[in-house]
């Protein structure tokens, strides 16, 4: 068994560098894993599945196209693509995921998660969380027209900008609390996760138990990943593509 791990790719049509590179990914590195794992924000914003965009059917077609080949692919939405469903998703064979999301690599325990819900000391991203990750509310935009739907996506995309700017690096990043509360309510798992665009490997001692946490790097022209070969206790996991990253 082997696997990769990435998130945070951001695609959309101003970003045609990061296109071409996720699209070798998947007829590259991605043919020779059994199983891909993308922990959201695959897509810069997604406005729901009915957004026919020529990027987003490229994007289903190759997710299609590697499925095909044996890889299984699954998806943990992130902040900007959890409107992200089951219609998309069948298009594309891969199967969502929850979030956080516990699985078994070679016998060991790993938990998945896009990573926001760690940034807790940003209490008023976590609130517009609470609000957008709501399945009424949820259902209730998705009825807007699409057009109505993603002026109000643009505006949520700006002031978010805006007020990144304002915002501490400490701010946006995870709070040791919450991913330790997070580890002990699993089981102590291997943790990997995305979203703060900081790669690192950090090791955090909980309740005298040491557990790994892996941090995904966001994609520019490059395409990196988290790889996991199969060796087991611990699991063994590496960035790429450099060999030693
Ligand atoms: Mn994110």
């Amino acid at each position: 068994m082997s696997a990769l791990f990435i998130s945070d790719l951001h695609l959309c049509e101003q970003r045609p560098g990061t296109l071409r590179a996720f699209f070798a990914f998947l007829q590259g590195p991605a043919r020779s894993v059994q199983a891909l794992y993308i922990l959201g924000d695959l897509f810069e914003y997604w406005a729901g599945d009915d957004d026919a965009t020529l990027l987003g059917n490229a994007v289903s077609d190759a997710l299609a196209a590697l499925a095909e080949t044996g890889t299984s692919i699954f998806f943990l939405p992130g902040n900007r693509d959890f409107l992200l469903g089951e219609s998309f998703a069948r298009r594309a064979r891969m199967q969502i995921l929850p979030d956080p999301a516990l699985i078994d690599l070679g016998g060991e325990a790993v938990l998945l998660s896009h990573g926001d819900i760690l940034c807790t000391d940003d209490e008023h991203y976590q609130s517009f969380r609470r609000l957008v990750r709501d399945p009424a509310w949820q259902r209730a935009f998705l009825e807007r027209p699409l057009a109505q739907r993603k002026q109000v996506i643009e505006g949520l995309r700006f002031q978010s900008e805006t007020a990144k700017q304002e915002k501490t690096m400490e701010i946006m990043d995870v709070n040791a609390s919450a991913v330790e509360r997070l580890l002990c309510e699993h089981g102590y798992p291997t943790l990997i996760h995305g979203h703060t665009h900081r790669p690192a490997h950090h090791v955090h001692v909980v309740d005298g138990r040491s557990c790994e946490r892996w941090v995904l790097a966001d994609w520019h022209d490059d395409a990196p990943y988290l790889r996991w070969d199969g060796a087991n206790s611990p699991v063994a996991l590496r960035f790429g593509p450099k060999p030693d990253g």
